[in-house]
């Protein structure tokens, strides 16, 4: 089975102006692969043989969450196509600094939601500060997966508010909770990854690290964490299947490890059946 646990995809009506939006605050040069359609997405999964994809809705404010709960589950029930009914495993998005979060958590969850997204700088909030481990303890108690972005963030200052040892702080504090880091374990800060997360039982997926580290440096990493913790993911539309997975073909990975990490953890955390 192949998943990828990090994409990103919008409302037709707003895609165009959303990845606008997004490609303004990027480096000179970044920019999506795709129009960012939810169609697209969809298309392009099975184009590559994806069997299914996590779709990562960011609420920039509170009030987003009832726009993104109502489009998400119009997508699950078939409003943009059935193989984006079948492919696309969407998450819903609870600020941290709602005064309803914790209503909204179990709102999620009643509603059939696999997991929440999170991301400290569009959100401005630091991983493991008191009130968001809260957030994120009652998402453990309501059997939430949680997908953070982790390390620095392209668009962003350089602030250590979703590092490694942030990381591990809420991993210690909640060892029960589904929390799965982004890029590697935290984007651009990968030593502090080396030291304070490979190794140990923490959901790494692998997205946006090709081109910003060695390939060589990539599969030490992968193979000394632990297979059961290894997810695949692209960060779609900000890159390509067709690049993506030769690249993590050309890594070789020993089979097992390989099949682990391209989805079998994946369906496994999502109760998705092959
Ligand atoms: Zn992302």
């Amino acid at each position: 089975m192949k998943v990828d646990f990090h994409t990103h995809a919008f409302a037709d009506a707003i895609a165009a102006k959303a990845i606008a939006t997004l490609e303004a605050e990027l480096p000179a040069g970044v920019k999506a692969h795709f129009d960012g359609r939810v169609g697209t997405l969809a298309a392009e999964l099975v184009r590559n043989g994806i069997d299914a994809a996590v779709l990562c809705s960011i609420a920039t404010k509170p009030s987003q969450f009832e726009p993104i709960m109502k489009w998400s589950s119009e997508l699950r029930a078939g409003a943009h196509g059935a193989e984006a009914a079948r492919r696309i495993v969407p998450f819903l998005s609870v600020h941290p600094a709602d005064p309803d979060a914790h209503r909204r958590i179990a709102q999620t969850a009643a509603a059939g939601f696999a997991g929440l997204k999170l991301h400290p700088y569009y959100q401005k909030f630091v991983l493991d500060a008191p009130e968001t481990l809260d957030y994120l303890r009652c998402a453990r108690d309501h059997n939430l997966i949680v997908i953070s972005h982790t390390g620095f963030d392209i668009a962003y200052p350089r602030e250590r508010i979703a590092d490694p040892v942030r990381i591990a702080r809420v991993v210690e504090a909640l060892p029960d909770l589904k929390f799965v880091a982004t890029h590697l374990g935290a984007w651009e800060d990968w030593g502090e990854v080396e030291r304070h997360l490979i190794g140990r039982p923490i959901y790494i997926e692998m997205s946006y690290a090709f081109d910003y580290l060695d390939d060589a440096r990539m599969r030490a990493m992968l193979m000394r964490h632990p297979a059961d913790r290894l997810l695949f993911g692209t960060d779609w539309p900000w890159s390509r299947h067709a690049d993506v997975l030769p690249r993590l073909e050309a890594l070789k990975l020993d089979a097992p490890r390989q099949a682990a990490l391209m989805g079998d953890n994946a369906a496994r955390l999502l109760g998705l059946q092959p």
